[in-house]
């Protein structure tokens, strides 16, 4: 897919709203369109990969910092007592939109969501 037609892309690039909670040079947090929980946050490189493959190895110190502090804010703000981070790659594993990304998925003793990987 070419970045043209790359949803996270064209939210980087303003073509597309989103709730931003935090950007900079490298880097876009945003909520989640269809959250899984409240305050489901997606963590973006603002230039595009398709997985965490294709990644240079120089933009993950920015990415992990981000998952700190915005993970910290979403525990804040939310009250949730517990974070998930993780990131789907490749479809079979339920990667649906082919721009890399991790979701952070804020939880709360008894959400009624289970822990991964139970089924
Ligand atoms: P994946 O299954 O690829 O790991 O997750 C893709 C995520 O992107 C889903 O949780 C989906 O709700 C989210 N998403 C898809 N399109 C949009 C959009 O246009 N805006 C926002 N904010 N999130 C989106």
């Amino acid at each position: 897919m070419s970045t043209h037609d790359c949803i996270f892309c064209k939210i980087v690039n303003g073509e597309i709203p989103c709730v931003e909670i935090y950007s900079d040079d490298n880097v876009l947090a945003f909520l989640d369109i269809g959250p899984v929980n409240r305050g489901h946050t997606l963590i973006i490189p603002k230039q595009h990969y398709a997985n965490i493959f294709d990644i240079p190895a120089e933009i993950a110190p920015a990415i992990i910092s981000t998952q700190q502090t915005v993970g910290k804010a979403i525990l804040a703000t939310t009250g949730a007592t517990g974070l998930n981070i993780f990131m789907n790659n490749h479809p079979d594993a339920g990667q649906l939109v082919f721009h890399a990304h991790w979701h952070l998925i804020p939880r709360f003793s008894d959400d009624g969501l289970k822990h991964w990987p139970q089924a």
